[in-house]
């Protein structure tokens, strides 16, 4: 497959957090058989800052199923990319994207009666979104847990669309939220996706049950996740690793890698 950039139009910019936009593409009619993509693939973006060509891929939290092309970009301290995409991106402006690419999901058939986990953290939401809507919709008798940790309510990226999820899917969509700055009702909801969480949370969760596992934030609560699943001996369902979210130099050759990894991270 030959990949290379193609100019698209900004449909909309929305702020959906104090620092985090989604964008949302115009994609032509001629382009859109190229830009077919799979729940959970991401978008290669290059731009021009200041006098430099950046390159950033961010993960498709839309649907398929919605005929739409939607990331979102949290801004993070000192970067390039994120920083002119909060600040600078608007309505209208043109930018050039690769045809969408990765392995972070799993085929889904409408007979399925799977059950399926994610955790995530911060931005680590954004492709599990486009899984979950994707997954719920597609396999009817499937249903979906997600443990989404954040900071504070403020911060949490999405909910409003979660908590649409969870009415619509009210039998099949468990939604719960672990916020580490902000004290909640419940003292499960309250703190890190750490091991101690995790063993928490089975007050709530089988994790013997689980058909496949999606993590996808930071690297700290990834191998978290990885290594109690594991100890649970969970290892004989399959993991799929994305490690989104490494913000220094040394991690961000770290994500690439682990693009390529993400098929061998799967653990069967
Ligand atoms: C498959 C994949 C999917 C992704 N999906 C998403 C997503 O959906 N949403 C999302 O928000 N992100 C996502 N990311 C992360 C994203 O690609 C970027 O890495 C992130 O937005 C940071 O890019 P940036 O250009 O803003 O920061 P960069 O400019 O790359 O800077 C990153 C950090 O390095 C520091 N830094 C910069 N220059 C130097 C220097 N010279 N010396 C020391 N430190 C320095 C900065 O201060 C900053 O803290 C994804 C990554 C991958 C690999």
């Amino acid at each position: 497959m030959s990949i290379h950039f193609h100019s698209l139009k900004i449909k909309e910019i929305k702020k959906e957090t104090d620092d985090c936009v989604s964008v949302t593409f115009e994609i032509p009619d001629a382009l859109k058989s190229k830009f077919i993509y799979k729940q959970g693939q991401s978008l290669t973006m290059r731009a021009t800052i200041g006098n430099e060509e950046v390159r950033r891929t961010y993960s498709l939290c839309s649907s398929p199923l919605e005929n739409e092309w939607k990331v979102a970009i949290k801004k993070v301290e000192g970067g390039s990319f994120s920083t002119f995409a909060n600040l600078s991106l608007k309505k209208g402006d043109m930018l050039d994207v690769m045809q969408p690419v990765g392995k972070f999901y799993v085929e889904l058939n409408p007979e399925n009666k799977k059950k399926y986990l994610a955790f995530a953290a911060g931005s680590g939401i954004t492709p599990l979104l486009s899984i979950i809507k994707t997954t719920l919709q597609t396999e009817p008798q499937s249903s979906f847990t997600l443990v989404y940790g954040n900071q504070s309510r403020s911060s949490i990226i999405f909910f409003e669309e979660l908590e649409g999820l969870k009415n619509k899917y009210l039998q099949r969509f468990n939604f719960i939220n672990i916020l580490s700055r902000e004290r909640t009702d419940a003292s499960i909801n309250f703190g890190r996706i750490n091991t101690e969480k995790l063993v928490e949370l089975s007050k709530l969760i089988n994790y013997s049950s689980i058909d496949e596992t999606f993590i996808c934030g930071p690297e700290e609560m990834i191998f978290s996740v990885k290594e109690f699943l594991e100890q649970k001996e969970l290892t004989k369902r399959k993991f799929i690793l994305n490690y989104l979210l490494r913000l220094d130099r040394r991690s961000r050759r770290l994500e690439v890698r682990s693009q390529k990894q993400t098929v061998a991270l799967k653990v069967i």
